[in-house]
């Protein structure tokens, strides 16, 4: 399937699992609860769950309590973090995304671990994001994080086609 092709396909899978979202998302947010490199981290880049997506919104609050905690902000062709540490902070920016409005963060070699929503995933680690290639620019800036692919068991195909842009994840969280 070519990267437009499985897009559609997994539109398709989420319609039908439309009634899972909230119980499967808790326990996969379990999961990166008690992941060792998460555990280990001092410095974690999240993201701020849309409808579709594994939802994080009650885990972002609970961690950014105990560790230094990042969100994305979307300024034109890129992604810039912003510190999150309380909720009253966050404000609906591009693409409908609640992004936080805490001080700017640049220092990118010491985020330790980064939880990246995805499309899809297969178990090389591939990616497929919404097609604008955010994390892809992203994500070779941080040279220390772990990288781990978060997502839904149905989100996990055979192979996701890559391209020499594309990002490899360093693991996959889902059930
Ligand atoms: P996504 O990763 O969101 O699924 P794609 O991988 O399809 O999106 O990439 C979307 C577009 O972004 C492609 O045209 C790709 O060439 C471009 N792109 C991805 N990474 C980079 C990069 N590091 N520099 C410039 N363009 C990039
Ligand atoms: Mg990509």
């Amino acid at each position: 399937m070519t990267k437009t092709e499985l897009r559609k396909h997994i539109k398709q899978l989420k319609a039908l699992h439309q009634d899972t979202i909230a119980t499967d998302s808790e326990r996969i947010m379990q999961l990166l609860a008690s992941d060792t490199h998460f555990l280990a981290a001092k410095t974690v880049l999240l993201y701020h769950s849309l409808n579709d997506e594994v939802d994080t919104h009650q885990f972002v609050e609970e961690w950014c309590k105990k560790k230094q905690l990042l969100l994305p902000v979307v300024v034109g062709d890129e992604l810039v973090l912003r510190h999150f540490q309380n909720v009253d902070e966050l404000k609906i920016g591009s693409f409908g995304i609640a992004e936080p409005t805490g001080p700017l963060f640049t220092d990118y070699d010491q985020i330790d671990f980064v939880a990246v929503p995805g499309i899809a995933f297969d178990k090389n680690g591939h990616r497929l994001g919404r097609g604008k290639g955010f994390y892809d620019r992203l994500l070779p800036q941080l040279t220390n994080a772990y990288k781990a692919g978060i997502c839904f068991p149905y989100q996990i195909v055979d192979e996701v086609p890559v391209e020499p842009t594309d990002i490899t994840m360093d693991g996959i969280i889902t059930l």
